[in-house]
C-alpha cells in the first residue's frame, strides 16, 4: 500500500541502520514491525513471525503483557523521572538493587544502574581501574578478553569485543585491552583434540597472555558465560572453573558479562551461577526488563564492591537515567513475574529447555547441518558445506544469512552469525511454540539447501 511504501521511503531516506544487509535485501526495503505479543511479531501486512531471539535476546516473559505496561504507566504518573545525582534515591531503585543483589550468585553486595548493556561495560571498566587505583596498585591497567567476544558497541565496549570488523574502521581497540584465542569454540576449533584437551588448551592460552603481560598488571579478566553474538559458544566442562581459579591465582578481577546470560537463560538466575563460579562483577542488561525499558545494572561483589563504597566522596562516575524509577519499577515487576511464574530454575522449565534440546537435535539429520548444540533457552545449529569434513560456505555465499531471510519468509526469526544460526527463545516460550519453531526452521533449512547446493 503507500503507507508501507512511504514508511520505507521515509526510513530508507533517513534511518541510518546500525547493520545493512546484501544489497538485494536492502533493495526490497526494511521489514516494517508494529506490534507484538508473547512470542510473536507482526509486520505491518499482517504477517505473523514466532520471535526465536526474543527481541535481541530481551524479552524473557514475552511482549505486550498488560501487567507491564500498567506497572510503567502507575510509575510514570508517580515519578516520571528523578535523578539519583543528589544522594536522592526512590523505593524501585533500593528494591530493584536488593532483588540483583539476591538473585546473583556469591556475594553481590552493589549495584550501579544504566541504560544500555554498552554503559554497564564501560562503568564496569571504569570501575574496575578505580579499584586498582584505589588499591595502590594503578599499574593495573591491562584487561584480557577473547576472541569472539561480544560487549557492546561504546568505544570501550567495542575495543573489549573480539570479532573481526569491530575495530579497523574505527581506530580500536583502545590500548590495555588484550584479546585471547582460540574461543571455547569445540566444534569449530577443536580439530583432533579430546573436548578436555582442548578446553586445557583454550584455558592455556589465557594463563601465557597473563604471564606476556606480567600479572600484576592484569587488571581484570571479562568473558561471556556463554558467547552469544560471536557465535553461541557454548565452553567445554569445566572450563569456567579452570578459568576462575586462574583469576585467583593471579589476584585478576572476574568479570562475567551476562547481559546476555542473566535472568534465566541458562536455567538458572544466572550464566555463572550455571557454571558454579562467583565473579566479582557481573553486567546485565536485556532480560532484567525483557525488554520493556531500557535498563543495565553492574553488580560488584567482595573486596571491589566494599573499597569502592567506603570510599569516601564520589564515585564521579554516572547517567541521567542511572536509577530511573520507570524502569526499575519495570525491572523490579519483570523479576517478579518470572517468579511467580516459575520462569527460571524450576522443574517445569527444565522440562521445557530439555524439550527445546531434544527437538533442536533432531535438526542434525539435515544435510546442511553440522551440529546443534543448546544450553537452556540457548541454541545454534551450524551450517556446512560438507557434514564430514566440517567445511564451510565461504563468506561470499552467505548461508547464514539466507536461511535467516528463508527463516523471515516462513514467519521465524532467527539470528545468523556468520555459518551460524542462532536461537534464544522467550523464557515463555511453550512446546508447542517450540514444535512451530523447530517445523519452521526445517522448511528454511531445506529452501536454503536446495538454493545453495545448486
Ligand atoms: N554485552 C553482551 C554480552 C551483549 O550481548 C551485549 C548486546 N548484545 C552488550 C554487552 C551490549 O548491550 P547493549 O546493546 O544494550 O549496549
Amino acid at each position: 500500500t503507500d503507507q508501507e511504501k512511504t514508511i520505507q521511503d521515509l526510513d530508507a531516506k533517513h534511518h541510518l541502520h546500525p547493520f545493512m544487509p546484501h544489497p538485494d535485501i536492502a533493495r526490497k526495503g526494511a521489514r516494517v514491525i508494529t506490534r507484538a505479543e508473547g512470542c510473536y511479531i507482526y509486520d505491518d501486512s499482517g504477517h505473523k513471525i514466532l520471535d526465536a531471539m526474543a527481541g535481541l535476546w530481551t524479552t524473557q516473559i514475552g511482549t505486550g503483557r498488560e501487567e507491564m505496561v500498567q506497572t510503567a504507566a502507575e510509575a510514570m504518573r508517580q515519578l516520571s523521572y528523578y535523578n539519583t545525582f543528589f544522594y536522592t534515591t526512590h523505593p524501585n531503585v533500593a528494591r530493584l538493587a536488593e532483588k540483583i543483589a539476591e538473585k546473583t550468585p556469591g556475594d553481590i553486595s552493589k549495584i550501579h544502574f544504566a541504560s544500555s548493556g554498552s554503559e554497564a561495560v564501560d562503568t564496569a571498566y571504569k570501575l574496575v581501574k578505580y579499584y586498582w587505583n584505589l588499591k595502590g596498585q594503578p599499574q593495573r591497567k591491562q584487561f584480557i578478553a577473547r576472541e569472539n567476544a561480544y560487549h557492546g558497541s561504546t568505544a570501550v565496549a567495542a575495543s573489549l569485543c573480539g570479532l573481526s570488523g569491530m575495530h579497523e574502521k574505527y581506530d580500536l581497540p583502545i590500548d590495555g585491552i588484550h584479546h585471547v584465542g582460540p574461543a571455547p569454540h569445540y566444534y569449530n576449533n577443536g580439530g583432533e583434540m579430546t573436548e578436555d584437551a582442548f578446553r586445557d588448551h583454550c584455558v592455556q592460552a589465557i594463563e601465557d597472555k597473563i604471564l606476556e603481560i606480567g600479572p600484576d598488571n592484569v587488571a581484570a579478566f571479562i568473558g561471556e558465560p556463554i558467547q552469544g553474538a560471536g557465535g553461541l559458544i557454548i565452553p567445554p566442562e569445566g572450563y569456567w572453573t579452570k578459568v576462575e581459579a586462574l583469576c585467583r591465582k593471579y589476584g585478576i578481577l572476574l568479570w562475567c558479562d551476562e547481559v546476555i546470560t542473566g535472568w534465566g537463560r541458562t536455567g538458572k538466575w544466572f550464566g555463572s551461577e550455571y557454571y558454579g563460579v562467583t565473579p566479582d562483577i557481573i553486567t546485565m542488561a536485556k532480560g532484567l526488563t525483557s525488554g520493556y525499558q531500557p535498563l543495565s545494572a553492574v553488580a560488584l561483589g567482595g573486596d571491589i564492591a566494599e573499597t569502592i563504597s567506603q570510599e569516601e566522596g564520589e564515585m564521579v562516575h554516572g547517567f541521567t537515567y542511572s536509577g530511573h524509577p520507570v524502569a526499575t519499577a519495570v525491572g523490579l515487576k519483570n523479576i517478579e513475574i518470572m517468579e511467580r511464574e516459575g520462569l527460571i530454575d524450576t522443574p517445569d522449565q527444565d522440562e521445557k529447555i530439555s524439550y527445546f534440546s531434544e527437538q533442536l537435535s533432531l535438526l542434525n539429520d539435515h544435510p546442511l547441518v553440522g551440529e546443534t548444540r543448546t544450553l537452556g533457552l540457548l541454541g545454534a545449529i551450524e551450517l556446512v558445506k560438507d557434514k564430514t569434513t566440517r567445511a564451510r560456505y565461504s563468506d561470499e555465499e552467505n548461508v547464514g544469512f539466507i536461511c535467516r531471510e528463508h527463516c523471515f519468509d516462513s514467519g521465524l526469526v532467527m539470528r545468523s552469525v556468520g555459518n551460524t544460526m542462532i536461537l534464544c527463545p522467550p523464557l515463555v516460550i511453550t512446546t508447542e511454540q517450540i514444535d512451530e519453531l523447530i517445523a519452521k526452521a526445517r522448511e528454511a533449512l531445506d529452501k536454503t539447501y536446495s538454493q545453495v547446493s545448486g
